[in-house]
């Protein structure tokens, strides 16, 4: 059994690993030149945990995890406005949050998937069309004469997926904005780092929210959500400039460190009435991206492509794809649609447009300090991871 994986990110990669462990020949291309050393840190709790805990692959995670120590919103003057324990996120999410450099997982995924025999990572190779015949899938890198042949293609080619556009039409049929952008960067402030300590820190702030934690080596990992505006420059550190100066000298120091052109996208959702057509399944954010704000791609991501992998990998005739990856969609749909109505619920309240939504937001930050109000965001979080 084939299968051919576009993208070697976080579904692409465990994906790979569990069809490779259950015997089957996989070749994963990704369009980079090689592994991603930028990004941005991810809260990893819920369902991708526990598929995380089940097929073997939680240890090595949290080998690469991060402690952080809390949460926190802070004024102009860098004071702490609200502030939520990790301990207390932890438990409110189920009993196990770790907080992940997405470069640092990926690695941690690659490495295990590169210990797989039949698993092949080809760097710089670009899945951009599809073609299907006789129960097999054939795709195009745009080189001549290179390409490959699979009896399933998973694309796990992210927001933008290719294969998306080339078996299911056009992105903007799918894509629904959330009228927000997000630039993330590292850069290397030990200073800053140490006036971090072991907190995630936002802003507190209208139009644009900052946000950093503090990695190791004395480097710092920053975060700008923002809502772009007609004539905003066409530069992304001109932009992120324009539209977040003056939130704070902290926020002021990371856009002075900002590069010319780091990682600066739509906040958006991919949402489709379905993510299987023929040989061809869709696989994390290509498929059902939930948006940065539900604070789940990453995990979904993990357990959609260890829920795939359970469902594909024990087969032994081509035959019986199809019905596999029909049982895949019914059984994914409920959990990405509950995580994307989560994120949508998330995207009205994280970027306050007017200052009676800021003060509003205020006030519900430090109630969540209340032991009412605490069981129900419980009650709220642990129905979502339910789901
Ligand atoms: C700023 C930010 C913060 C986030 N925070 C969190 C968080 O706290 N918690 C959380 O769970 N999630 C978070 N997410 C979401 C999470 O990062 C994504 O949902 C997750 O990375 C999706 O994984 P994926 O494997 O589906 O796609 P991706 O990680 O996007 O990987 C797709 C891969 O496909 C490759 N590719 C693209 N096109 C092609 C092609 N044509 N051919 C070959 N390869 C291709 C790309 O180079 C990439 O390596 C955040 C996202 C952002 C942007």
């Amino acid at each position: 059994m084939r299968a051919v994986i576009a993208g070697a990110g976080i579904a692409g990669l465990v994906a790979a690993r569990q069809l490779g462990l259950a015997g089957w020949q996989v070749d994963v291309l990704e369009r980079g030149p090689g592994p991603r050393e930028d990004g941005y840190m991810m809260d990893f709790f819920g369902p991708g945990v526990h598929a995380a805990q089940e097929i073997g692959l939680y240890d090595t995670l949290a080998a690469v995890a991060y402690r952080v120590v809390a949460a926190a919103y802070v004024d102009a003057r860098g004071r702490e406005t609200a502030r939520l324990d990790y301990a207390r996120f932890s438990r409110l999410a189920g009993g196990d949050v770790l907080s992940l450099l997405r470069p640092d997982m990926e690695e941690a995924l690659r490495r295990e998937a590169g210990l797989v025999p039949g698993v092949r990572l080809h760097y710089g190779v670009r899945a951009s069309g599809v073609d299907e015949q006789s129960g097999r899938v054939f795709v195009n890198t745009g080189e001549p004469g290179h390409s490959f042949t699979a009896d399933v293609l998973i694309g796990a080619d992210g927001l933008h997926s290719a294969v998306r556009q080339a078996v299911f039409g056009p992105e903007q049929r799918y894509l629904r904005d959330l009228g927000m952008r997000a630039a993330a960067y590292i850069v290397h402030e030990p200073r800053l780092n140490e006036l971090i300590g072991g907190r995630f820190l936002l802003t507190d702030s209208l139009g644009c929210t900052a946000a950093c934690y503090g990695l190791r080596d004395g480097r710092v990992a920053a975060l700008l959500v923002y809502r772009p505006a007609p004539g905003d420059p066409q530069q992304v550190r001109e932009r992120l400039r324009a539209r977040c100066a003056g939130l704070g000298e902290l926020p002021d120091r990371l856009l002075a460190l900002c590069p010319a052109d780091p990682y600066d996208d739509v906040v958006a959702q991919v949402v489709m009435p379905r993510c299987v057509s023929g040989r061809t399944v869709l696989l994390g954010d290509a498929g059902g991206a939930v948006s940065l704000l539900a604070g789940q791609g990453g995990s979904l991501a993990v357990a959609g492509a260890a829920r795939l992998a359970g469902l594909l990998g024990p087969l032994r005739q081509t035959e019986r794809i199809p019905s596999a990856l029909a049982d895949f969609e019914q059984r994914w749909r409920p959990t990405v649609d509950s995580a994307q109505a989560a994120g949508r619920r998330a995207a009205a309240n994280f970027l306050p447009q007017t200052r009676t939504r800021l003060l509003m937001r205020r006030w519900v930050l430090r109630a969540a300090g209340l032991p009412l109000v605490d069981r129900i965001i419980a009650r709220q979080i642990s129905a979502q991871i339910a789901r």
